[in-house]
């Protein structure tokens, strides 16, 4: 287990750790966990870089539906718990490798527009 990185996620501290099958953290074939009550995002040890990065994000992207609450909102709306896990399951599934191509091609300037200098005049 080893922490590698540390996120704030909607004001949460969160450390990301690397575990491997000897920590016992992640169930066989997991490849990232999110522990809303630890602030943890775990993701496996190993992973090459392209499924390294969408794991995180995606961890990052249940962090965010658990701390603002829409996870709450979707389990509300649903007639199942398992349902609404399965519900923003698909969503991040569908909305990561986008994520991922907006800060793969236009990651420096979303850095610009989004600081609080504001873009570059
Ligand atoms: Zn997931």
């Amino acid at each position: 287990m080893k922490v590698v990185g540390s996120l704030v996620i909607c004001g949460f501290p969160y450390e990301v750790v690397e575990v491997d099958e000897s920590d016992g953290i992640l169930a066989d074939g997991e490849e990232g966990s999110t522990r809303a009550l630890e602030l943890r995002i775990y993701i496996r040890a190993g992973l090459p870089w392209p499924r390294r990065r969408d794991t995180i994000l995606h961890e990052i992207a249940h962090a965010f539906f658990e701390a603002t609450g829409l996870l709450g909102f979707i389990t509300a709306h649903t007639k199942k718990s398992a349902e609404a896990d399965r519900f923003e399951e698909n969503l991040i599934r569908l909305a990561t490798p986008w994520l991922l191509q907006l800060i793969d091609t236009s990651g420096p300037a979303l850095g610009r527009l989004l600081t609080p200098e504001g873009p570059p005049t």
